[in-house]
């Protein structure tokens, strides 16, 4: 095994509690600011927050997903922040409590509101993120918003993972016609020297033994991403 390293640099005030705890407090935070100027029917005690992997994986690119009552067997509003976020230095902590910023409002919408003008109006203007409503990021003014409070609770106690199975490839694999007189081919496909690519599911990849071109019934190859190609180790 190797050395667990400190999770921040040592010169920095770390919260006391665990991860769910950190994210609890920011939370109750966003939720009391929130609730200041706007209506919720949805209460504080229905939303719980962890540190964890996207549903559709750890490839995934969202940060941060809220998943509604209709998912839960208990009817909460769960929410996830990816463990790929930072915690060591304020300002990574500060982007990490947007996340979960973003998060909490919506969970304290109609899950139909999405990232409509509501939600926008909540997290942009009145918490002061930027960025489109689908993508916010903490800005000037939500980092003065909440900079103080988090200080004073700590740095989220946390070492930021890098992702597991990369994004890169994702869930597909490409197939190359080797046929570089290929009807099917593009300038970029054939400067690769090959003729039509297209992609397949993994799934679909590791189960036929041999694509034909769909364009000149020419022989082809498959590449497996990465993190696939791994696990044949
Ligand atoms: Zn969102
Ligand atoms: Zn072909």
């Amino acid at each position: 095994m190797k050395q667990l390293l400190a999770q921040n640099p040592v010169d920095t005030k770390l919260y006391t509690g665990n991860r769910e705890a950190w994210l609890n407090d920011v939370a109750d935070f966003i939720y009391t600011k929130v609730k200041e100027e706007f209506v919720t029917n949805v209460p504080r005690e229905n939303i719980k927050l962890s540190v964890g992997f996207m549903p559709n994986g750890a490839g995934s690119s969202a940060i941060g997903v809220c998943h509604y009552e209709g998912s839960s067997a208990g009817n909460y509003r769960e929410i996830f922040i990816k463990p790929t976020l930072g915690a060591s230095t304020l300002v990574e902590c500060i982007e990490t409590a947007q996340v979960v910023a973003h998060e909490v409002v919506h969970a304290m919408l109609p899950a139909k509101t999405g990232h409509g003008p509501k939600f926008a109006r909540i997290i942009k203007n009145y918490l002061g993120a930027e960025g489109k409503p689908t993508a916010t990021i903490a800005g000037p003014a939500f980092t003065l918003m909440i900079q103080k409070f988090i200080l004073e609770l700590g740095f989220l106690p946390h070492a930021k993972m890098t992702d597991p199975s990369p994004k890169t490839g994702g869930t597909t694999a490409s197939v190359k016609c080797t046929d570089t007189e290929c009807i099917g081919g593009t300038d970029k496909s054939y400067a690769q020297g090959f003729g039509m690519i297209f992609r397949v599911s993994i799934k679909v990849a590791k189960t036929v033994s041999n694509f034909r071109c769909p364009a000149c019934a020419g022989h082809t190859i498959v590449e497996l991403p990465e993190h696939v190609r791994d696990d044949y180790k």
